[in-house]
């Protein structure tokens, strides 16, 4: 069953070979990009849709988000908007209802996000474990998330759970241990929250340990680094050779040599700072420096709780200085880059036929018009 896609007023390829194309067709063959090209030299297909002069670009790629949780937390977000700071330590409430939580709560939940996620565009998301901080309930939250998503990350350390905090080292023993072996059959990548500014999070020795040890279990590796201080997560991200670190907040010199001489990803995650009015990662200094740019939500209920890549992907515009260019590519092939997958992000022959429907003449309207729901992805229907 093959798809013709046509009446595309601008189409982003984000291929090297295709550039962005003005009046575009594409068609789509089992699931795959076969064909794209002028509208007008388009071939016939099974069945043809006509997207009526709207723009096309390759669906959101998301490549950091935590979704297996129960539990709500408006009333602290209320009080950071009434000045309180954010230090993580609001996650051991997410932690106390994820437990109490049953399987079928978390699924409806997580699946409820994935589908608000494609809603609005986002076609491949990874998803965290991290709020069951247990071997049992860190082995749970990967089990649902790798129902909905291949791209599973083990995070049992996210923070020192409570009932640790007096006895760090047996925590980190414990993930690099019983909790480790439960959760690796079910992740793909193993990431640790590395943070010495915050008392909740690891250090980075501490880091290093969960790290090597997810990698030794047959992991590959992110890391959430340089959120809250400039530390050591970034130059650790770069050194172990992970795909990507995130937040890259507060930045030192050395920290932007070592991702622009590395293979590591930046992902900014902007929706953090806009959630807890904390000032913007410096894209620009990355940019400039080489360093392959990645955006994405970060969606939790607590620091950040939006679903929306094209949000996020305003604020990289408006607040860090991106060309909307800029944006799209790291909202789309950046996130690829950061999951090191090579059949996402882009739209030329090969490509999954991951297709995002703009809701106006051109990409540039996802940043030129901010907040307006104008994203979604496209609904094949095929076979
Ligand atoms: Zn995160």
């Amino acid at each position: 069953m093959s798809t013709l896609v046509t009446g595309i007023a601008e189409l982003v390829t984000h291929d090297p070979s295709l550039g962005t194309l003005s009046d575009a067709a594409l068609v789509v063959d089992d699931g795959r990009v076969a064909w794209v090209g002028s509208a007008s030299a388009a071939p016939a297909a099974d069945e043809r849709i006509d997207v009526g002069g709207r723009a096309v670009i390759p669906g959101f790629v998301d490549s950091h988000a935590h979704l297996v949780f129960a539990g709500d937390r408006a009333a602290e977000f209320e009080a950071r908007m009434s000045g309180v700071a954010y230090d993580g330590g609001g996650i051991a409430s997410t932690v106390a209802a994820t437990r109490a939580a049953s399987d079928d709560d978390l699924r409806a939940r997580l699946r409820g996000l994935v589908a608000e996620m494609r809603a609005q565009g986002t076609t491949t998301v990874e998803v965290k474990s991290g709020y069951g901080l247990t071997v049992d309930d860190e082995a749970r939250a990967l089990r649902l998330a790798a129902e909905v998503t291949p791209e599973t990350t083990f995070l049992g350390a996210h923070v020192v759970p409570a009932e640790y905090a007096e006895r760090r080292d047996a925590y980190v023993d414990l993930v690099c241990g019983p909790m480790l072996t439960a959760c690796a059959p079910h992740a793909r990548w193993a990431d640790v929250f590395c943070e010495p500014g915050s008392a909740h999070a690891f250090d980075g020795d501490e880091a290093r340990a969960v790290l090597t040890a997810g990698r030794a279990a047959g992991l590959d590796l992110r890391v959430h680094a340089n959120q809250l201080t400039a530390g050591p997560g970034v130059r650790l991200a770069v050194e172990l050779g992970a795909a990507s670190a995130d937040h890259c907040t507060h930045l030192t010199d050395a920290d932007v040599d070592a991702l622009a001489g590395g293979t590591t990803v930046a992902t900014l995650l902007p929706g953090v700072e806009f959630s807890t009015r904390s000032p913007y990662p410096d894209a620009r200094r990355l940019l400039d420096a080489g360093v392959t740019v990645a955006l994405a939500t970060d969606c939790n209920p607590g620091s950040c709780f939006t679903s929306s890549m094209a949000f996020c992907l305003a604020l990289a515009v408006h607040e860090m200085a991106m060309t909307p260019a800029e944006a799209l590519w790291s909202a789309t092939a950046g996130g690829a880059a950061a999951l090191r997958r090579t059949d996402v992000g882009y739209l030329g022959v090969g490509a999954r036929a991951d297709l995002a429907v703009v809701d106006a003449p051109s990409y540039r309207h996802l940043a030129y018009r901010p907040g307006v729901p104008l994203v979604r992805a496209l609904e094949l229907g095929l076979g």
